[in-house]
């Protein structure tokens, strides 16, 4: 067991950090005060292959290791987890169930475009009445002659407000196996797709998370991804993946809030001392960076267990409990530590704040991370 980055991981942190700091860390305060998603930072991301992190070499993407992956994601979000959450969303989510579940025509036709960022990708689970319980979907999606008519609301989408691309998870009562529910991939250019308002939300503001309506909304067969009553495996194996991103923005917004705490802790003085020479604040920070490392160690396992081609699905769970929480907890830290000035938008810490909650929503909630968890802890063999 080596506990040491080995040098390609090393390389990968420290060139998303300088991108990171430079291109973003400069505007970060005004895209979260303004709500505002940065397409020119977008722009520059491109090239970089960011939206091609999960997408095969063979479709013109990255195809990046997990560690890899993880780290481009907590090093993202360490600077803003609006930008974090739309990569990891668009690559965990988006591309990679068209990776795994595409034919060789659907994966011709969507993954390099998403691969260079072309198309943005969602994904769209969550309706009014399907939150946690995905099984109370209500989008329908008729067959008709060499299609599906999808109607129905999505709501929380992220990336909602600039997708090309959306995969969403339908109920297509009218056909034979249709139980857990089928999804259709549907370009932005579709009749009967549109885009709703921008949530005003407490945290990760520069994310566009829209609601999304299909009226009537035709697409062709061939944008049924998987096969019909495929939903639910697809949805599931996506949240796998996705919760190894969510568990890295968590594990990145933490530690942001940790390196500006060490940093205000040595700057501030009272008591003629810097307050970082009190016990207490030692106390916070000691605490802090240990859960940290122990999130750190959680994450990188489900990804080697997912590198390993090893089921991953309790450990990803595991990771993204562990991390979303320890976020909530770090950054709440990180404000007292910084005092009056933490609650005060003119610090970071007070974004990181309202960024962590909710790491422990999306993607499935705390709660339903236990669930995940405890059945796969019941179904081992003791
Ligand atoms: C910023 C943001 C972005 C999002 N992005 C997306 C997206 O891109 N795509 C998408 O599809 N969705 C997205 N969501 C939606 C998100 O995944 C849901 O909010 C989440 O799954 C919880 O669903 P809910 O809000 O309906 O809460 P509910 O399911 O109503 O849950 C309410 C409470 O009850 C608890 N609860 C529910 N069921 C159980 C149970 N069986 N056992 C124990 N406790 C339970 C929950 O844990 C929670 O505490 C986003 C949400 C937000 C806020």
């Amino acid at each position: 067991m080596d506990f040491n980055p080995c040098m390609k991981h090393k390389v990968v942190r420290q060139a998303v950090r300088d991108f990171a700091e430079t291109e973003i860390a400069p505007v970060v305060y005004d895209l979260d005060r303004e709500a505002r998603f940065p397409w020119d930072i977008i722009e520059k991301m491109r090239p970089l292959n960011f939206f091609g992190l999960q997408v095969p070499k063979a479709y013109g993407g990255a195809e990046v290791d997990g560690i890899s992956y993880a780290i481009t994601i907590e090093e993202l979000s360490r600077v803003s987890a609006a930008i974090g959450l739309c990569i990891s969303v668009h690559n965990s989510v988006g591309a990679y169930p068209i990776s795994a579940f595409g034919t060789a025509a659907q994966r011709e036709k969507f993954l390099p475009a998403l691969g260079r960022g072309e198309r943005i990708g969602a994904f769209c689970l969550t309706e009014a009445n399907a939150g946690s319980d995905a099984g109370g979907v209500e989008t329908q999606a008729v067959r008709e002659e060499d299609g599906f008519i999808i109607n129905g609301t999505k709501i929380f989408v992220t990336n909602g407000g600039v997708c090309g691309l959306s995969l969403v998870f339908a109920v297509t009562p009218q056909e034979q196996g249709a139980r857990g529910g089928s999804v259709f991939m549907v370009e932005k250019e579709t009749p009967g797709f549109s885009v709703g308002e921008i949530e005003d939300l407490c945290g990760m503001r520069a994310n566009p998370v829209s609601s999304l309506f299909f009226e009537n909304c035709r697409v062709p067969l061939e944008n049924l991804l998987g096969r019909v009553g495929d939903g639910m495996k697809i949805g599931l194996a996506a949240l796998d993946t996705g919760r190894i991103g969510i568990a890295a923005q968590a594990l990145g917004i933490a530690q942001g809030a940790f390196d500006a705490s060490v940093k205000y802790a040595k700057e501030r003085h009272q008591f003629k001392k810097p307050i970082a020479a009190f016990q207490t604040i030692q106390n916070y920070l000691a605490d802090m960076a240990t859960e940290i490392d122990a999130g750190r160690l959680l994450l990188y396992r489900a990804c080697a267990f997912k590198d390993e081609g090893r089921p991953f699905g309790t450990e990803a769970a595991k990771a993204k409990l562990f991390c979303s929480r320890l976020a909530s907890r770090v950054t709440n830290l990180a404000v007292q530590i910084h005092g009056g000035y933490g609650y005060s938008k003119e610090y970071d810490v007070e974004r990181y704040f309202r960024d962590a909650k909710v790491t422990e929503i999306y993607e499935g909630t705390s709660e339903v991370q236990r669930v995940v968890i405890a059945r796969g802890v019941l179904s081992q063999p003791r």
